[in-house]
């Protein structure tokens, strides 16, 4: 039996605290909600590590984690440009799929399995799911689950739901763990990969997770400069589990 989502998301945002910075005292709840507002119990960002004496600092530039995550596809053109560079750089990144889009791009499901990226779920339709009553939204989630099962061989872990909009009900009725973000792209209203690039550095810290979708070709553009820009700073990327658990 596995722990309800907020309880089991709340425990790992404990336990990576607690690993990676030895404080409990940082976390600070910040989801937002898509217009900016914030939303308690969601993800957290964690403070900057103290260096300590003697740590070389390769070490310190390993501890400097983001997560690159991508909604809404995937997208036949845009999601197979964004794994060839993701794939090129060698960097893996979250996937939170539209059910409803994954029909006849099967073939790229499989790819992200294959090169290593997470897979998760962001409903059947992009809905506000807390006006769709919850026997709606578990058949939605459920749905989504399992065209994803059925190419991948596995259900996903984590959800997101669409722009956010999530409550306490849907939580208990959902067992999955409900993943936000800490910096949002605004990449589907900028779609302009300067501004999306100069966005998202200007608020990124360790530790976070990046909003962006799949979808658009600015937005793919705009990540893979960002995997670079980022990256030449010491930034390493990983999966959103590996971000809040490991
Ligand atoms: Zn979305």
């Amino acid at each position: 039996m596995r722990m309800r989502g907020a309880k089991r998301l709340l425990f790992a945002l404990i336990l990576f605290d607690g690993l990676l910075f030895g404080t409990l005292g940082a976390v600070v709840q910040t989801g937002r909600f898509a217009d900016g507002a914030l939303q308690a119990g969601s993800v957290m960002k964690p403070a900057e590590p103290e260096p300590e004496e003697g740590q070389e600092q390769g070490i310190k530039s390993v501890q400097k984690l983001l997560a690159l995550t991508f909604d809404d596809g995937p997208s036949a053109e845009c999601t197979k440009v964004l794994l060839d560079g993701l794939k090129q750089r060698g960097i893996h990144a979250t996937f939170f799929l539209m059910g409803e889009n994954i029909p006849g791009k099967e073939a790229l499901v499989v790819r992200m399995k294959e090169e290593g990226h997470l897979i998760a779920n962001h409903g059947y339709r992009h809905v506000q799911m807390t006006h769709e009553g919850e026997e709606a939204v578990a058949e939605s989630v459920e749905k989504a689950q399992e065209m994803i099962e059925a190419i991948t061989g596995e259900e996903p872990e984590f959800l997101r739901p669409p722009y956010g909009d999530w409550n306490e009900k849907l939580a208990e009725r959902c067992d999955l763990t409900t993943v936000f973000w800490n910096v949002d792209s605004l990449d589907w209203k900028l779609r302009n990969v300067e501004k999306i690039v100069r966005r998202v550095k200007k608020q990124v810290r360790n530790g976070d997770i990046i909003l962006m979708h799949d979808i658009f070709p600015e937005s793919v553009e705009a990540a893979l400069e960002l995997a670079d820009q980022l990256g030449a700073e010491g930034y390493m990327f990983v999966t959103v589990d590996e971000l809040l658990i490991d």
